[in-house]
């Protein structure tokens, strides 16, 4: 996680990006603030137990990418390898999401990568509403240090958690919602992908609509 928001300042730094300033009040704000509050919340979800998840995780698993970014990837729950690695989306549908954010042209560390629920849950199962009730305070204090102006959904189950209803995602994908000071993009989770690879085009579609409107 360190190394990982190290490596981010030092790209941003050489980019010329010295300080940030917030779209709450033009406050004048650095990276190495955002990195600091991020390192904090990772900390506590380390040691956090407010839902039952935390007795079969490995570690939680807080997210990745540039503290700085105007997108956001978020999925529902980290997968094995995840909790292994204590990374979001680096097994095979993060592979396919970080293949298809390449294919546009842009790079996996422009944005920032993460998840409604922090913990595993045992056997990859769906969260349930009360595990992503407990997680989503941590997911609203990153989105506010890290102040994206879109949040790009990754299925039914991230959709739910915002929008508090039910989501046909083959329904809504690819609709556009207001959320607070933020936009919502709503799509396909790359596993559902691997499942229906005829579909693999649409993703990559959607996911170059969200950077577009996450530019424009
Ligand atoms: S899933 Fe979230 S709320 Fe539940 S134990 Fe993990 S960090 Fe805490």
């Amino acid at each position: 996680m360190k190394n990982q928001l190290k490596k981010h300042i030092k790209i941003l730094q050489e980019l010329g990006y010295e300080y940030i300033y917030t779209e709450r009040g033009m406050k004048k704000n650095n990276l190495q603030e955002k990195i600091k509050k991020l390192e904090e919340i990772n900390r506590i979800i380390q040691e956090c137990k407010k839902c039952d998840l935390y007795k079969s995780r490995l570690q939680a698993v807080l997210g990745e990418g540039n503290p700085d970014a105007k997108l956001m990837f978020i999925g529902e729950a980290p997968g094995g390898d995840e909790d292994k690695q204590g990374r979001p989306f680096v097994g095979r549908a993060g592979k396919l999401l970080t293949r298809l954010i390449e294919a546009t042209g842009h790079k996996r560390d422009e944005f920032y990568i993460t998840n409604i629920c922090k913990c595993r849950p045992p056997g990859n199962r769906t969260p349930t509403p009360w595990e992503m009730e407990s997680c989503f305070p941590y997911l609203r204090e990153q989105i506010d240090i890290i102040q994206p102006k879109v949040l790009c959904l990754l299925g039914a189950t991230a959709a739910r958690a915002f929008l508090v209803r039910h989501v046909s995602i083959t329904k809504e994908r690819g609709s556009v919602v207001n959320w607070e000071n933020h936009l919502l993009y709503l799509t396909y989770h790359p596993a559902y992908i691997l499942r229906n690879q005829n579909e693999e085009i649409t993703l990559f579609e959607d996911i170059k609509k969200a950077i577009e409107l996450a530019y424009s």
